[in-house]
C-alpha cells in the first residue's frame, strides 16, 4: 500500500467510543475501565498493522477481539491454574497448596477482628508468636519456636542474633544457591556474620570444622543439600558429628534444613531428614519452610533453644520479617493436623502418598472421556515418574503414571502455548513428542474443566492445522 492508501486505511479505524457503544449488552457485567482499556489496546494494535499494510478489520471483529481483551484484563492477575505437570512443590506455580476445609478459619480471620496479638483471659497485649509457639515446638521435640515470613527470612534472622560481627564456619559444600537470590555467602554478608569455609567442595572432615574454631567463633552452621545432589567421592560431617564437636567446643550449632519434613519419607536412596530427628541430635537452631515439604503457608519455622529464640524475637529484624494473621491462620490449623495425626490428609501428603492403582485407574478414565470427545486422537497411558520438586529431594522420583497425548511437532507446541493461554490455564509437560498430563498434582474437582479446556483446545488446533 502506498502511503496515501495507508492514511485513508487509517482514517477507516472505529472510534473508541463506536467501538464501546457496539460493545454494549451481550457479556456479563466488565467494569467500565476495562472495556475501555480492552479497545484502547485492539485499537492501538491494529493501527500498528495497518501502518505496516494490513487491511482495516470490520467492526463486528474488532469488537470480539475488545470483548476479549476486557475479559482478559477484568481477570486477576494471580488465578489459579491447573498444574498438570507432576511437579508437587511447583515453586512457579505456588509451592503446596492448602486444604480447602481450612478456608473458612482463614477468612473468618481475615475478615473479623481476632485474637492475633491479645489475650483473652487478661484482656492484655499477647503475642503473635503464642498461636503456634507450643504446636510446633512440641512436633519438633524442641524447648522453643518461632515462625517468620519464609524460611530465607528465618535463617538472616537467626544469623543476625547469633553471629553478627562474629565467625560462622560452613562447609564448602554446602554454600548452596536455592534460586531467586539467595545464596548463603550473601544471606551471611547481609546478616553481618562473617563466613569461614571450610573443607573442600566434595569432602569436609570434623577436623576441618575443628581447626577452624576460634574464640571468635560464633556458631557452626549445617546447610541441607536440598536442591542438588553430589555423588562420587564425597563426604560430609553429619549432624551429630557436628553437635558433639560444638559441645567440645561450647559452640551453638545450626541446621538449615530447607524443606522441612515431620513425616518418614524415603524415595530411591533419599531420605530425607526429619525436623524432630535433628532436633534430637543436639542441633541447637533449626530452619525449615511453611511450604515445602511441610505442606503448609509460605513460612519460615525456627525451632531450637529458648535462649536463642527469645533473642531472634527481641532483634530489630524480627518486625521486618514477621509473619501475617493470614498465614498464621492456616499455618496454625496445619501445624493442628500434624498433632492429630492427620498430616497425610494434607494435599501435598496425599499426593506424594498417592497409590499407584488410584493414578492409574483415574488416569484411565480420563483416558477414555477425552478419547470420545477428540476420537481421532493418539491418547495412551504411559509409566512414567512425578517429582517432590520445590527444591526438595533432588533426583527423586515417585513413579506413577502420565496420558501422553502424540501430535505432530508444530502442534505440539502450539497446544501447550494454546493450553497455557486458555481461560482456566493449563500447565502441561511436554517430553518424548508428546504432550504430557499428570493428574497427580490435578484435584479431581479440576477434572470436568481440565477435560473441557483440553478437548476445546486440541479440537481448535487440529482444525487450524487441517
Ligand atoms: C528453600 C530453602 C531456603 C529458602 O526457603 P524459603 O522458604 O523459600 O524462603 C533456604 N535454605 C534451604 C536449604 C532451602 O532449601
Amino acid at each position: 500500500m502506498g502511503g496515501e492508501t495507508i492514511q485513508a486505511a487509517l482514517r477507516q479505524i472505529p472510534a473508541v467510543q463506536t467501538v464501546l457503544r457496539a460493545m454494549q449488552g451481550g457479556e456479563a457485567a466488565v467494569a467500565p475501565v476495562w472495556m475501555q482499556e480492552g479497545v484502547r489496546q485492539v485499537l492501538a494494535e491494529i493501527r500498528q498493522d495497518v501502518l505496516n499494510g494490513a487491511p482495516v478489520p470490520p467492526l463486528d471483529m474488532v469488537v470480539a477481539w475488545s470483548r476479549e481483551r476486557a475479559r482478559v484484563l477484568a481477570e486477576p492477575h494471580l488465578k489459579p491454574v491447573i498444574n498438570a505437570t507432576g511437579v508437587m512443590i511447583h515453586t512457579n506455580l505456588g509451592r503446596a497448596p492448602l486444604p480447602p476445609e481450612m478456608m473458612d478459619h482463614l477468612s473468618a480471620v481475615a475478615t473479623q477482628y481476632s485474637t492475633l496479638e491479645y489475650r483473652l483471659e487478661e484482656g492484655v497485649r499477647g503475642s503473635r508468636h503464642e498461636h503456634v509457639e507450643g504446636l510446633l515446638a512440641e512436633l519438633a521435640g524442641a524447648e522453643a519456636a518461632m515462625v517468620v515470613n519464609n524460611n530465607a527470612a528465618a535463617v538472616l534472622l537467626a544469623l543476625a542474633t547469633l553471629a553478627q560481627g562474629r565467625d560462622v564456619v560452613v562447609s564448602r559444600g554446602e554454600l548452596v544457591e536455592i534460586g531467586g537470590s539467595f545464596r548463603i555467602p550473601e544471606v551471611m554478608a547481609l546478616s553481618g556474620a562473617r563466613l569461614v569455609e571450610v573443607g573442600a567442595t566434595n569432602k569436609t572432615h570434623d577436623y576441618d570444622y575443628e581447626r577452624a574454631i576460634t574464640e571468635n567463633t560464633a556458631l557452626l552452621l549445617k546447610v541441607h543439600q536440598s536442591n542438588f545432589r553430589q555423588i562420587g567421592f564425597v563426604d560430609s560431617v553429619r549432624t551429630q558429628e557436628l553437635v558433639a564437636l560444638g559441645r567440645k567446643h561450647q559452640v551453638p550449632v545450626m541446621e538449615d534444613l530447607g524443606s522441612g519434613v515431620l513425616l518418614p519419607i524415603r524415595l530411591g536412596d533419599w531420605e530425607e531428614p526429619r525436623v524432630q530427628d535433628v532436633v534430637a541430635a543436639g542441633v541447637d537452631i533449626t530452619t525449615f519452610s511453611g511450604d515445602k515439604l511441610l505442606g503448609g503457608p509460605q513460612a519460615g519455622l525456627v525451632v531450637g533453644r529458648r535462649e536463642w529464640i527469645q533473642r531472634m524475637k527481641k532483634h530489630p529484624l524480627a518486625r521486618a520479617v514477621r509473619v501475617d494473621k493470614m498465614t498464621l491462620s492456616v499455618l496454625e490449623l496445619v501445624l493442628r493436623w500434624y498433632r492429630e495425626g492427620r498430616g497425610e490428609d494434607l494435599p501435598l501428603w496425599r499426593m506424594i502418598r498417592m497409590d499407584q492403582e488410584t493414578l492409574l485407574a483415574r488416569s484411565r478414565a480420563f483416558r477414555d472421556q477425552l478419547s470420545k470427545r477428540l476420537p481421532g486422537l493418539g491418547l495412551d497411558i504411559e509409566p512414567d515418574w512425578s517429582e517432590i520438586g520445590g527444591g526438595s529431594m533432588p533426583g527423586t522420583r515417585v513413579e506413577g503414571y502420565v496420558i501422553a497425548c502424540t501430535l505432530p511437532p508444530d502442534q505440539l507446541v502450539a497446544c501447550e502455548k494454546a493450553l497455557r493461554q486458555a481461560p482456566t490455564a493449563v500447565i502441561t509437560r511436554v517430553n518424548r513428542g508428546k504432550l504430557l498430563i499428570d493428574l497427580r498434582t490435578v484435584f479431581e474437582h479440576q477434572e470436568s474443566v481440565l477435560l473441557e479446556t483440553l478437548a476445546a483446545t486440541l479440537a481448535r488446533i487440529e482444525t487450524a492445522n487441517r
